[in-house]
């Protein structure tokens, strides 16, 4: 009998890409679906079912999903603080793929759906200082999430609630905080800070100019969890037995002065900082609060951020390079 087909939705993007690696190589049949065309795909398996989908639509959600016992949903319209602050309404789109590939799920039967939400959904009022108190599950309610991407996020959290307890589907969700790493969009607007912080110093490597615009004052903060903990956690979760969204995120929490000092470090240049405090910043502290996902798995992400951003900094260095050769 053929193995039963896992559904990786967004499959073309960065955590997507990996996630369907980490599938393969533990023997999973994947079939990966990507609004974009293939060749735009931050990574693609050979091995997996690699189909081009806009998964807004419901028509798509029945092709993406006929035959799937297991779907993962992380297809979003989304970036970093720059893309999300003045595209709202795009994040908020989103809603589309999350409902219909549930609705899709439902009626084929899907045997377990995966969400990816994220920490955006936590009030912004628990988050007004640098050095304020991790954020535990609770903290989400009430309700005063990210405008436009974090209400959609905890929006379709809910969406998964209700279809496991009315119709029965047995939902996953995952609150990732910052997730960062190689393999994924590092330029274009839509990039993250790890990734423009690894860009713009190997840039200025590269270049000999030495000086490196920062958003805000660079004393916000931030935890940052490296792409194979993400990935790991992910399975773990989708594999549990825990039916209420848990934090998935580093809690080694940095000021954004202090992750380009790591950067600095690892690329063995010291940058002038030329900060811009007009641009987006997003919310001025944040960290994941791990108690539950180390209660419930005994288990959390510990790659430390300066191993991380090694690898995520050679990466990004070389496809700059590659790019400034052409
Ligand atoms: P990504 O942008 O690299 O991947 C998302 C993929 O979804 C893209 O390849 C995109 O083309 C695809 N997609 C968007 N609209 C689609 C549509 N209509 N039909 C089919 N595919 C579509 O982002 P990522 O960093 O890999 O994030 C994956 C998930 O994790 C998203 O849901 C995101 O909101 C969530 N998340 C990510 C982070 C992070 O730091 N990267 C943090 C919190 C939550």
């Amino acid at each position: 009998m053929p193995a039963e087909i896992t559904v990786v939705a967004g499959g073309g993007g960065f955590i997507g890409g990996h996630l369907v690696k980490q599938l393969l190589s533990e023997g999973h049949r994947v079939r990966a679906v990507d609004q974009h065309p293939v060749e735009q795909w931050h990574q693609v398996s050979s091995e997996a079912e690699n189909l081009v989908l806009d998964l807004r639509l419901a028509g798509a959600c029945d092709v993406a999903l006929h035959d799937a016992r297991t779907v993962y949903n992380l297809a979003a319209d989304m970036g970093g603080m720059g893309f999300i602050e003045t595209n709202k309404a795009l994040c908020m789109l989103s809603v589309l793929i999350n409902t219909h590939l549930l609705e899709s799920a439902r009626r084929l039967s899907v045997d377990r759906f995966f969400f990816s939400s994220s920490a955006c959904v936590y009030a912004a009022d628990k988050q007004l200082t640098p050095h304020i108190p991790p954020l535990k599950e609770s903290d989400a309610y009430p309700a005063e999430p990210e405008d436009g991407y974090g209400w959609e996020k905890l929006f379709s959290e809910r969406m998964c609630r209700h279809f496991a307890e009315d119709f029965g589907l047995t939902t996953r969700v995952a609150r990732y905080h910052n997730v960062y790493g190689p393999n994924g969009t590092w330029s274009g607007g839509r990039e993250k800070a790890p990734a423009a912080i690894c860009r713009k110093i190997a840039e200025a490597k590269l270049s000999g100019n030495h000086e490196i615009e920062i958003w805000g004052d660079g004393e916000q903060t931030r935890s940052f969890m490296y792409i194979d903990d993400c990935v790991q956690g992910t399975r773990r979760i989708m594999d549990s037995t825990i039916t209420e969204p848990i934090n998935l995120g580093s809690e080694e929490m940095v000021t954004i002065n202090q992750l380009v000092s790591t950067v600095e470090e690892i690329s063995g240049i010291t940058v002038t900082r030329r900060y811009d405090l007009d641009a987006p910043k997003g919310v001025r502290g944040r960290n994941s609060d791990n108690t539950m996902i180390r209660e419930q798995l005994g288990w959390e992400p510990s790659t430390a951020l300066h191993t991380g951003m090694e690898h995520t900094y050679r990466w990004i260095f070389d496809q700059v390079a590659a790019l400034e050769r052409v």
